[in-house]
């Protein structure tokens, strides 16, 4: 050996014990086995720019090989540094992808990449656990936080409790926001959910004693009287599966054909949205704060059932500050709570007063705003149109659709058009239509015909999107893990947001609501197809949505109805 420092560098180089560089290179190794197999499948099934990221980690890993010959030095000392900035650089290219990549909301919340041991051990002895109680998975507690003990396997609860669970599951894994168990044809009963605002049946045909078990299950879980089969209830029980814990909303009702249960999956977080995220165009949004700033008479809320009327609901009573002005809502169920809101919950099978008798206590304590959840008779409107309307701002929901309709069906609850015409300060309507799946969308170019059908300038719309359901994995067709093949993912309104100033008061006073549309119209402000066409232009939703939204009702067979 010699002390020249040119062979110094080079025995650095070689790192003259065989030992060592098998020992740098066995992190290498590891780190290019876990890019090629695990996170290049990942990058190519989110359509996270797949070359874009190999390009990455291939500098990174030329960089941790050259980093590790590079050091100089043969000592234990300058072994273990090289071997510290190899495990370094390579942790930091595998950190990189996952910072980023679990950021990107086309990965679902279960593809996200994940470093903590501790939900791995967790869930592995979740699983255990599981296997030894059956195949019993879920944790699930009462309202009161009781868990609701697994029955023995053998005994003759088992069963009910497993295909309980399976209803669950099974919504879950399809992504479903609610799953019902209701009355079918010929007294069997039905399974069906609903994903992003589609009912869809699950199961179909089940014998009533089969689902009655199943409801009782259910019902006794949320600690509700098994032995009443009629009067609306409900109650909020937890499910956990692993870790993840989540309010349930279990109601029940019944009625000459049986019973029915609905399971509502984080009722709160369903109706928590911002007034940005509502789906309102830019001029839209300015009317509606132009409205809420006036804070005074009535502003109508008209929807289809199943519309999210209580998420608009509630995104406008937190669109006034509840700490500076009184604001109240007056609801049938309570969906979530309101901070700084006084909530009143209203039972129709109570003893208490009539909902108008309740509404004119709450209008005569002068509160600065009342939300009311859903009017449900002529006398309720009565009133709203003989309160004083320079002191209380009313926002009423009620089922119509489109703006003029929604004033024409209040005008006639009220009985008066002098008395409506008076109250009314604002109105708004919308549908909600499902959003594109962003991760399979389908380009395509319209064809002209297409596009004058549906009153679009063929010179500005060249490209359209239609929903995939698939998504190309090495070259082959395998289902969007995102929408899970449905080609949709999530939902967003199209709405018609309307100030009432004094000429269109007018209009309403001499029953004039032909003139009235006319009115609106000359606001320059979009209509809900309008703004369907518009989300389609972008890409956010398909022309076949569009038509689906905005195609008048036809009665369509579905057997399950959603309770409440
Ligand atoms: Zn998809």
């Amino acid at each position: 050996m010699s002390n020249t420092p040119n062979v110094l560098a080079l025995e650095g180089l070689m790192l003259v014990s065989a030992w060592k560089p098998i020992v740098l290179l066995a992190p290498w190794v590891a780190w290019a086995w876990f890019v090629s197999t695990v996170l290049d499948k990942h990058a190519a099934r989110f359509h996270l720019g797949r070359n874009k990221w190999n390009m990455t980690h291939l500098s990174m890993g030329t960089v941790a090989l050259l980093a590790a010959f590079l050091i100089p030095g043969t000592s234990h000392v300058a072994f273990g540094i090289a071997l510290g900035v190899v495990v370094l650089i390579l942790s930091a290219d595998i950190m990189i992808y996952a910072m980023s990549t679990n950021n990107d909301e086309r990965v679902p919340e279960k593809f996200k990449i994940r470093f903590d041991a501790s939900t791995w051990k967790q869930a592995k002895e979740e699983k255990a656990l599981a296997k030894r109680a059956g195949k019993a998975e879920l944790q699930i507690q009462t309202p009161g936080g009781t868990t609701v003990a697994v029955p023995m396997s053998d005994s003759e609860e088992f069963p009910v409790r497993v295909a309980a669970e399976a209803i669950y599951m099974q919504a879950k894994a399809a992504r479903a926001s609610q799953v019902d168990i209701a009355p079918g044809r010929d007294k069997a009963y039905v399974v069906s959910w609903v994903v992003d605002g589609v009912r869809k049946v699950q199961r179909q045909s089940i014998p009533p004693a089969e689902a009655v078990r199943l409801i009782d299950f259910w019902k006794s879980a949320a600690e509700l009287d098994l032995s009443d089969r009629r009067r609306p209830r409900w109650a909020d029980i937890t499910v956990s599966r692993h870790e993840l814990g989540e309010t349930v909303r279990v109601s029940t009702a019944g009625g000459p054909a049986g019973m029915r249960l609905g399971m509502l999956f984080d009722p709160s977080g369903a109706v928590r949205r911002g007034v940005e995220d509502l789906g309102l165009t830019e001029p839209q949004l300015a009317e509606l704060r132009a409205i809420t700033e006036e804070r005074r008479g009535v502003v109508l809320l008209g929807a289809a059932a199943d519309n999210g009327r209580t998420t608009t609901l509630y995104t406008l009573a937190k669109m006034h500050d509840a700490y500076t002005s009184n604001v109240q809502t007056l609801e049938f169920e309570m969906q979530s709570g309101l901070e700084g809101v006084r909530q009143s919950v209203f039972d129709p099978q109570g003893e208490g007063p009539e909902f108008s008798t309740f509404m004119r206590s709450i209008l005569r304590r002068d509160p600065d705003v009342v939300v009311v959840a859903e009017v449900p008779d002529n006398a309720t409107v009565i009133e709203m149109c003989k309160n004083d309307h320079g002191r209380t701002r009313v926002y009423a929901s009620l089922k119509a659709e489109g703006a003029v309709r929604t004033v024409a069906t209040f005008v006639k609850a009220a009985g008066d058009n002098e008395l409506a015409g008076n109250a009314l300060y604002g109105v708004m309507s919308w549908k909600l239509m499902r959003r594109l799946c962003q991760n399979c969308k389908v380009p395509y170019q319209p064809s002209p015909e297409m596009l004058s059908k549906l009153g679009l300038p063929a010179a500005k719309v060249k490209q359209l999107f239609k929903k995939g359901g698939q998504v190309l994995i090495k070259n082959k067709p395998d289902t969007c893990p995102t929408c899970l093949g449905s080609g949709y993912f999530g939902q967003i309104g199209a709405f018609e947001v309307y100030r009432l100033g004094e000429d269109e008061r007018a209009l309403i006073r001499g029953g004039d609501l032909n003139g009235l549309r006319t009115a609106l119209r000359k606001k320059g402000l979009p209509t809900i197809q309008q703004v369907a066409l518009l989300r389609a232009v972008e890409g956010i939703t398909s022309v076949e949505e569009v038509t689906r939204i905005t195609a008048p009702k036809q009665n369509k067979s579905s057997p399950a109805v959603p309770v409440a």
